[in-house]
């Protein structure tokens, strides 16, 4: 798998170099220096061996989306490889998951309900105590953009009372920024401006939650363009997702 003959990597660092062409352009053309943009590589429903291939690539950054599939691959490629790596829960949280993630997640993005909050308060508490994490675990408010329960996220107004509730527990979380997605069908422009309002202002009453992840393989330079810090990109790296029942 070093072997650089190896056609899957040879299709992933393709896929790698493709992306950042993409996010450099768009940073570019927004006036913005790419290296504000951060990349997770959303490796869910890809084995293991494609996050070993990746971190040869010197990707540092991956995205999960499902526990407890995401922890025991990311447990068995920490027993692999010895390069210090990052994985963020990307993906819809049920609250009973909180204290598995807890133990393997650098931060969750798709945070959308004050008992979840509470959730992984505790479930941090006892990671840190443990010692399975040696840090707060960073949360970001996911907004939504279309009110689609199924797709998850808090209206605009739910977000500062969450934030406050992320901040009460300084020891254990911290409130680093806002997620969202595009509507399904909606024009990714449009829903992205309407994410740049609303984390202005957002920002005007929590100025250190900084970052926003936004943008996916088929909408990240309209996301670049009103301010992404984080794209988060699957298919466009990894090829389509193999069909796998749940
Ligand atoms: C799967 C997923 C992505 C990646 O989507 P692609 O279109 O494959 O790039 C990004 N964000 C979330 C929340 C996801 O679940």
């Amino acid at each position: 798998m070093t072997d650089e003959r190896d056609p899957r990597s040879s299709e992933l660092a393709d896929g790698l170099a493709a992306t950042a062409r993409r996010i450099a352009a768009a940073a570019t053309a927004a006036g913005r220096d790419p290296a504000e943009i951060g990349l997770l590589v959303v490796t869910k429903y890809f084995p293991a061996d494609d996050v070993v291939r990746l971190l040869r690539l010197g990707v540092r950054e991956f995205g999960e989306s499902r526990e407890p599939e995401a922890g025991r691959k990311t447990a068995a490629v920490r027993a692999r490889v010895d390069v210090d790596f990052a994985v963020d829960m990307i993906g819809r949280v049920q609250r009973k998951k909180a204290g598995g993630i807890a133990r393997w997640a650098r931060r969750v993005h798709s945070v959308d309900s004050l008992p979840l909050i509470e959730a992984f308060d505790g479930a941090s508490a006892r990671a840190l105590e443990a010692g399975d994490r040696d840090r707060t675990l960073g949360l970001l408010l996911q907004v939504s953009l279309d009110g689609d329960p199924e797709r998850g996220g808090l209206a605009p107004a739910e977000l500062a009372p969450a934030a406050e509730r992320v901040l009460a527990s300084p020891d254990t979380l911290s409130l680093d920024g806002l997620m969202a997605m595009a509507p399904l069908g909606a024009d990714p422009d449009e829903a992205m401006e309407r994410l740049a309002r609303i984390r202005a202002d957002f920002l005007r009453r929590f100025p250190h939650a900084v970052e926003l992840s936004a943008g996916m393989s088929g909408d990240l330079e309209a996301a670049i363009a009103h301010g992404s810090t984080c794209v988060r990109v699957g298919t466009a790296i990894m090829g389509t997702r193999p069909i796998v029942s749940l």
